[in-house]
């Protein structure tokens, strides 16, 4: 076989599907967000697509907190959590993130993505005739533990607690149950019913898993997401999260009962044979956490910017698609003219939003996700929404009627 030319073939069936990937190539700058220079154009440009959801990446107090600890503590730590790399601040920070959600413990791992393939993987293949329920919009990293346990899977309808009801109920009573599902669903911003989620799943005896990689920091009091927002903090068996986005470092987690969390230390190939997070991204992430545990100023002002992204959208007669959270897709609905319309925005109007296209969503739903910070100003907003109605009107994109 020639396997450079097949490697190349299927690059070029992206290329004429329009959806072949091309990463930005940017560079943030301390003290610049939300803005980042992009080194294909030479120039400074305006970030609308970002998952550092709060500016916490670059926030005062979670870099001093990195350089404080790289100075005390050095680069890295050399081993796994089993093989010397049991830190202290990892210890602490689980300690943080049981307390964020209102658990007994929490499990520290490499990223958002590890922590759900990791968990999931070893849950649904841990017990024994486990039977997965997982929604239809789930992330990759949770359908990839599923699929890693080779557990029996269904797939319920998107936010449908109904047809949940209606798997769960031609199960055999005996067997182990695991639903999965997220907060936020990053895509098209719509929110889970997860009381009554949780409650079929209860009525069922089957444990609940709940993503909310895409809430953690951003809702409830205490930035414990959209269970505390909803009152329901401790309903789900199992909260994951990740220390990527609102909290703007890296890192994942998952937050249960002791025994759970103990079972995942003591099972979970992609927690055991990884060597553990660096000091700095810890101590930052402790940092983030802690401080949007107290200060409501960045969540204020975060949904304050998302209400007026949206409000002027609307006005301008663009394409937003609904969404009951922080995200805000506009709909393109043709992966070739979403890439064109990106281009469009770096180019002419130096705003960066990289096109969404398949499979990331389904074809024919191609988008900008744009996702406004407590750092975008007035000014940025009315830029963007003049740059969008420029950018619509040269490709002649459908407006709302
Ligand atoms: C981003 C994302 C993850 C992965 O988190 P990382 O920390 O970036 O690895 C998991 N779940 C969902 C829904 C995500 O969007």
């Amino acid at each position: 076989m020639d396997y450079e030319a097949f490697f190349r073939q299927r690059l070029d069936v992206l290329r004429a599907e329009g959806r072949y990937r091309v990463f930005a190539d940017l560079e943030r700058r301390r003290g610049r967000f939300p803005r980042a220079f992009d080194h294909r154009i030479g120039a400074e440009v305006t970030v609308w697509c970002s998952n550092d959801y709060l500016g916490m990446g670059q926030h005062p107090v979670v870099l001093a907190a990195m350089t404080q600890a790289i100075e005390a503590l050095g680069a890295g730590t050399g081993g796994t959590r089993n093989i010397s790399g049991n830190g202290h601040l990892h210890l602490e920070l689980e300690q943080e993130l049981a307390d964020l959600h209102g658990r007994e413990a929490a499990l520290v791992f490499t990223s958002g993505y590890v922590a759900n393939e990791a968990a999931l993987s070893t849950l649904a293949e841990g017990i024994p005739g486990t039977v997965v329920l997982s929604d239809a919009m789930n992330h990759a990293s949770m359908i990839a533990g599923i699929r890693n346990s080779r557990a029996e899977k269904q797939i319920f309808r998107h936010n449908d607690a109904d047809d949940l009801a209606r798997r769960l109920a031609a199960l055999p009573p005996e067997r182990p149950k695991l639903v999965c599902f997220e907060s936020v669903y990053s895509m098209d911003g719509d929110i889970a019913p997860i009381a009554e989620l949780c409650d079929v799943a209860d009525h069922y005896g089957a444990m609940t898993y709940l993503d909310e990689v895409h809430a953690v920091g951003l809702y409830g009091r205490r930035g414990g997401g959209i269970a505390e927002r909803d009152g329901v903090l401790r309903r789900p068996s199992v909260i994951q999260g990740t220390l990527a986005k609102a909290f703007g470092v890296m890192g994942g987690y998952v937050a249960g009962s002791a025994a759970l969390v103990d079972f995942l230390r003591s099972h979970a190939p992609g927690f055991i044979f990884t060597t553990s997070l660096p000091p700095a991204l810890v101590a930052g992430a402790l940092a983030a956490v802690r401080h949007l545990k107290e200060s409501q100023a960045e969540r204020l002002r975060h949904q304050d910017r998302v209400a007026l992204v949206k409000r002027r959208l609307v006005e301008a007669g663009l394409p937003v698609m609904p969404s009951e959270s922080h995200i805000v897709p506009v709909l393109i609905g043709d992966a070739a003219l979403c890439k064109a319309a990106s281009d469009a925005l770096l180019h002419r109007h130096r705003l960066y939003a990289q096109p969404i296209n398949y499979p990331t969503v389904p074809r024919g739903t191609e988008r900008l996700r744009l996702t406004p910070t407590p750092l975008h100003s007035d000014g940025d907003i009315e830029t963007l929404v003049a740059a969008l109605s420029e950018v619509w009107q040269s490709l002649t994109l459908r407006k709302v009627a």
